[in-house]
């Protein structure tokens, strides 16, 4: 596995690739992998002849007061689970060839970056679109893969993708989770015992939702219900939203039909804040 940290270099490799006609599949991560991260680098692996993942703690998508100095760092733990699940290229460039002084351009998907994760993180987007676009001019990728985990960042990503007639692949890999069905997140090394604990009530609202739906519920409000007062039940937990809404549009929906339906969750366990989702439809039920 090769390590790039320099721009220019990562560009002159992308390009050297192409005049090759080798496929670049590109996964991009703040690092401190975990099982989730390699499903995305394995999924890449199918589809392309060089896969190239970044890792950059993007300070763009950190709002004032939020984790990005304390956001855990493991560079040769990283380099080494890279390695093994098959990347070709690592990339982690410095923040400050990133973003040079003087640096003040944004690319922002207007509209869908406002609700939801947005409501509460009202510049997270914005800084993830504008480095997501960065790091596509360095790497120069065939396709790109995201979680299910961030469902709204990838619906964003999409439309970022569409309107700027961006000539990418974009695929999305499912949500992995540990065995007792916390979503697997970087963020989790946060977590005390006792608030790992607490915070199964997250992907325990998302399979309530699912039997619900299988046992012919199709009623938004009553579902939304029953997912807030799993979560609250014991008090340790803090929901920011609860929301049932469409999957392209992120708009609010009040019956569960046949298109599939976005079922999404932010909560607070202590300081830590987690996020989860899952897809509902009537016949079928993904996870
Ligand atoms: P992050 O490093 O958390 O910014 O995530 C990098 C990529 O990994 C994003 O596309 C995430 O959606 C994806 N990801 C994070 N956690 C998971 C997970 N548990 N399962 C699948 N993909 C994930």
């Amino acid at each position: 596995m090769k390590t790039i940290t320099s721009i220019t270099e990562m560009q002159r490799e992308a390009e050297r690739l192409r005049a090759e006609g080798l496929r670049i599949g590109f996964v991009p991560t703040m690092g401190s992998l975990h099982e989730g991260h390699l499903d995305l680098l394995r999924l890449s692996r199918r589809h392309a002849d060089v896969v190239v993942m970044s890792v950059f703690v993007n300070p763009t998508q950190f709002g004032a007061g939020e984790d990005f100095t304390l956001y855990p760092r493991n560079p040769e733990r990283d380099a080494r689970l890279a390695e093994d699940a098959g990347c070709d290229i690592l990339f982690s460039p410095d923040a400050d060839e990133v973003y040079p002084p003087g640096a003040s351009t944004w690319v922002q998907v207007e509209g869908p970056d406002a609700i939801l994760e947005g409501t509460f993180r009202p510049t997270h987007f914005r800084g993830v679109t504008t480095v997501v676009t960065m790091l596509f001019h360095m790497v120069k990728p065939h396709h790109a893969v995201f979680g299910q985990k961030d469902a709204q960042q990838a619906l964003i990503i999409r439309r970022m993708v569409r309107d700027l007639h961006m000539d990418i692949e974009l695929l999305v890999a499912p949500t992995r989770r540990d065995p007792d069905g916390l979503a697997m997140s970087s963020r989790n090394t946060y977590l005390s015992e006792s608030a790992r604990a607490e915070a199964l009530a997250i992907s325990r609202s998302l399979r309530l939702a699912q039997r619900y739906v299988v046992d012919g519920g199709r009623d938004a409000q009553a579902l939304l219900r029953m997912v807030s007062d799993e979560l609250t039940r014991t008090g340790a937990l803090i929901p920011d939203y609860v929301a049932l809404v469409d999957t392209d549009t992120l708009e609010a929906i009040e019956r569960i039909g046949t298109t599939p339906v976005l079922l999404a969750i932010a909560a607070r366990v202590g300081k830590t804040r987690l996020i989860d989702n899952t897809i509902l439809r009537a016949e079928t039920i993904e996870s």
